[in-house]
This record gives structure tokens, sequence and C-alpha cells, in this order.
């Protein structure tokens, strides 16, 4: 059984106080390896070993900090077939996704925020003959990065990448439901150099080590990406410390299918948008709204598609499904299940645990379930399910398209399909999400900014916000003569 260990001032430790808690793998609903359960001791020695190496990577060069990052990328690379293995384990996504989604992100963010880093430049502002105001833009010094179990390392790096390249000490929890890629993660960074504490590492629970990061005084900036409940707690807990927060919530997205779309690309990518990672993505559009006119025709191509994707074990090249990531979580999802059929909704295919045979016979799999016949006030369309759940509903004008879309408390993305150039333009314009995607889905430019309205979180990620939020701004004014 692997012993998973915390990454501190450069060493893989034990916790302080010897607790450890079971990783299971998803697929088999076996125990297989144990994490720690760190506490405020491991967090103040991560907040010493941060704090000391905090300066000196600031004042390493930003070319001498990126091409440590860059090392680190590569390694990832050269390492891409064991980490891909490592997460397809950890949360039970097909083995095939892990390696091209996951795995290829998490080398991307970080050669893309090296890179950036080295670009990054700061306004002037002239007052014409009276001064000249310059801005600096600083590391702030230890920021916390908390990230979610959907896309492990994936978020991560997401998060560490800017945080680091803008030359912060970073110390990083990842969910304690998949933290085997972060701890493979932290040999990894020693291999590359990175300095010793400059990326600290502890595992375990919210309550357990997540609270107390979030509310450490010389923890200035917390980075969070999870659930809508999770973002509130820590805004509720953080009230009057003055922390930069960036929070990254949940969603219900739609999808908006026009009669006059690409009729088979939508099907292909609509299937994808609603069933990719077993629907646990956060952008995965949940809610599908179908123009009235080519409603049952869209209907039937879908639910066709729907049955055909493979269902199995996720170490397999060619599983397109694989286990939801806890027997929790898997509870949740059927109860949302049998919650849509209590609230009127009809099942049109899936809806239901599935056994496999062999290795994975205790997983914690469930089909990709279709729902139609519901209101759009409904629990069903409007609390996030997150799994492998989708709905569809007809409408009748663009008008009624926008509002049903927008008729939840969520705003992270959507897609709409239309060949139609003012009605795209017209509804994405309208349409309350920090992303729309326009005839595609999660077609990702690392430059574009990330992050969702309303209850689906506060600040943005990605490109210049991203290093924008890991320092902080200070304006100097020269007045002439
Ligand atoms: P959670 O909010 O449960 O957990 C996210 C992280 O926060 C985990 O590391 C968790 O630890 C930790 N945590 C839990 N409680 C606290 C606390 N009180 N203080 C500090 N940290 C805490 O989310 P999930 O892991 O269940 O992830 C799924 C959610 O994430 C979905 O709602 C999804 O939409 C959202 N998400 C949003 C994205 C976005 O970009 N907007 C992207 C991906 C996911 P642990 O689990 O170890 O207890």
């Amino acid at each position: 059984m692997q012993i998973i260990k915390n990454y501190v001032n450069g060493q893989l430790l034990d916790p302080f106080a010897g607790q450890y808690i079971d990783n299971v793998e998803p697929a088999t609903g076996q125990v297989y390896s144990k994490i720690p359960n760190s506490d405020e001791h491991d967090l103040e020695q991560a907040v010493v070993a941060a704090e000391h190496a905090q300066k000196g990577w600031a004042n390493t060069s930003n070319e001498k900090r990126a091409a440590i990052l860059c090392r680190l990328a590569d390694i990832i690379d050269a390492n891409a077939d064991m980490l891909a293995e490592a997460e397809a384990i950890d949360n039970g996504k097909p083995i095939t996704l892990a390696k091209n989604v996951d795995i290829y992100r998490a080398s991307a963010n970080i050669r893309f925020f090296a890179q950036a880093i080295t670009q990054f430049s700061s306004e002037s502002h002239a007052m014409e003959v009276v001064a000249i105001n310059y801005t600096l833009r600083d590391p702030i010094g230890v920021v916390g990065c908390i990230s979610p179990w959907n896309l492990p390392l994936y978020l991560f790096t997401w998060k560490i990448a800017p945080a680091l390249a803008s030359g912060n000490a970073v110390i990083a929890k990842p969910s304690e439901i998949t933290p085997m890629t972060a701890f493979l993660f932290s040999k990894l960074c020693v291999e590359a150099g990175l300095p010793d504490g400059v990326l600290n590492i502890l595992h375990g629970t919210g309550p357990s080590i997540g609270g107390p990061l979030t509310t450490h005084p010389k923890i200035k900036a917390i980075s969070f990406t999870g659930g809508t409940a999770t973002g509130a707690q820590i805004t509720k807990v953080t009230a009057g410390m003055f922390k930069k927060l960036s929070l990254e919530l949940g969603g219900k997205n739609p999808t908006l299918v026009f009669a006059d779309c690409d009729f088979e690309d939508t099907v292909n990518n609509v299937v994808r948008a609603a069933f990719s990672n077993q629907g646990q993505i956060c952008l995965c559009g949940s809610r599908i709204y179908i123009e009235r006119p080519i409603y049952d025709k869209f209907k039937q191509a879908f639910i066709e598609q729907v049955k055909q994707i493979k269902i199995g074990d996720p170490l397999e090249a060619d599983t397109q499904h694989g286990a939801l990531v806890s027997k929790a979580h898997m509870e949740k999802v059927l109860s949302y299940i049998e919650l849509a059929q209590e609230e009127g909704g009809t099942v049109l295919t899936g809806g239901n645990q599935v056994t496999l045979e062999g290795r994975c016979e205790n997983g914690f799999f469930v089909e990709p379930t279709v729902i139609e016949g519901l209101t759009n006030h409904c629990r069903t369309n409007q609390e996030e399910i997150f799994g492998p759940v989708c709905t569809i509903m007809p409408f009748d004008t663009d008008d009624e398209a926008i509002m049903l879309a927008n008729g939840t408390e969520y705003g992270l993305a959507s897609s709409v399909w239309t060949n139609d150039l003012k009605r795209a333009h017209r509804v994405a314009k309208e349409i309350e999400a920090g992303i729309v995607w326009i005839n595609c889905w999660l077609l990702r430019d690392l430059r574009t900014p990330f992050g969702g309205v309303k209850s689906s979180g506060v600040g943005r990620e990605g490109g210049l916000e991203a290093l924008r939020f890991f320092t902080e701004a200070k304006n100097v004014c020269v007045k002439y003569g």
C-alpha cells in the first residue's frame, strides 16, 4: 500500500500527528493508499519554510524562474504515462482522457505561465507635463491554493503555476479524494530543482487542513476551486482578514441548440459537453435547450449517441466513461436521478448504477443519463449534480432560450450552437456566464479570462488575470522638475 507524504521545505514528510486517511480507487471500491491528514502543526512548518524561501524566489530573475518551471513541465511530459495511470486509478477517469486532457494540460499550464511571466509588463500613466506614474507588480508573499478532485493535477497546476511564476511561495492543498498525482508531482519538483520551501503540498481534509490554510494570518491570498458552499464558507471565515480571494465555484451550464446548427457536429459535441469525465467537469453542459423544430430529431440522435458511450475499466484504452469519484458522490448522483423522476421527469436513457465484471465489480459506475419533461425551476435543473446526468428541454424563441439559460443562480459556462452570426453574438452578449462557447465546447486558449459570475465565483484565472491576482500593484508617481 502506497503511503502518500506531504512535501514541505523540499522534503517528503509524514504528518506531525501521524494521522492517515484511506484513499479508495473508485473503479474497484478498494482502499489502495494512505493519505496524511495534516493539521495546524504541518501548516505552521510549511508557512515557516515558505516565508523563508519566498524572498530568494522573488529575487530570482523571471528568466531563471521560468527555466526551472519549464524543466518541471518537461519532466511531467517525460512521466506522462505514469501520471495518467495514477490519475485514472485515483479518480476513476478513463486513462485516455487522463493522458490527453489532464496530464497534457498540467505541463501546458506550467509552461504557459513560465513563458507568460517573461512577457508580463505593467502600466505607465503619463500626466502630460506634470508627472509620470508607473505600476510595480510585486509578488504577494505566501499564498494558498486549494483544488478539487475532478481534474486533479490539471487544476492543481493551473493555480500553482502562476503563483510560482510571479515569485510567490505556495502552500497547496489538493483534494483529499484525489491526492496521488499531487504527491507524485512533489517528487518531480525535487527532480526539477525547485528550491526548497517554494512549493509546499499538504494533504488532508477540508476541516483538518483546508480551513486552517484559509485563515492563517501569514497566507495573504487564497486561490480556491471547488463547490459554491465551500467558497461561501471561505468568504465567511476570512471576512475581515483582508486576504485576496479568487473563487472558482460550481456551475449548471446551459447548452443552447438552434435549429440552424450543423446538426451532426452539434450532436457529437453536445454529447461530449454533457458526459466528458462522467459529467464531472465544472464546464459540462447539463441543461440542454433545443429549438422546437428540431427537438425530436435532435433528441433521437442524441440518445442514440449517448447509448454508444463505452462504460468500462478506466485503465482500458477504449473506455470512454469510467467510475464516479467516490461512493458518496455516486449515491448523490443516483439520488438526483430519483428526484428528477419524482419531479415529473422521464429517463430517456441510463438512470442506473452499472455493475461491471471482474476487477471493477465493486466500482462506482453510473450510466450516462438523459432526462426530459422537467420544468426549468425544478431542483434537478437548478442544483449542480456534477455527474453523468443531463436534461433536455424545447424552446421557441431566442429570448426564451436566453431566459431559460439565465434561470439559475449559477453563471460559469455556456455553449451556443447556431450558424446565424447575428444571433450568436446577441445570445453571447445576453447570457449570464463567464464563458460562452459558440459552436464549440472546452476549446481553451490559456490567455483568456476564466471564471464565473453569480454563484459560480469571484475573480478570473488564466493569462494575465492570474498573474495580476498573484501580484500586488504599487503605483509610483514621479513629479517632473
Ligand atoms: P469542495 O468544495 O468540496 O472541495 C474543494 C477543495 O476544498 C478540496 O480540496 C476540499 O478538501 C477543500 N475544502 C473543503 N472544505 C474546505 C474548507 N472549509 N476550507 C478550505 N478548503 C476546504 O469541491 P469538490 O472537491 O467536491 O469539487 C467539486 C466542485 O468543484 C463542483 O462544485 C465543481 O463545479 C467545482 N469546480 C469548479 C471549477 C471552476 O473552475 N469553477 C472547476 C472544477 C470544479 P477535501 O475534498 O480534501 O475535503
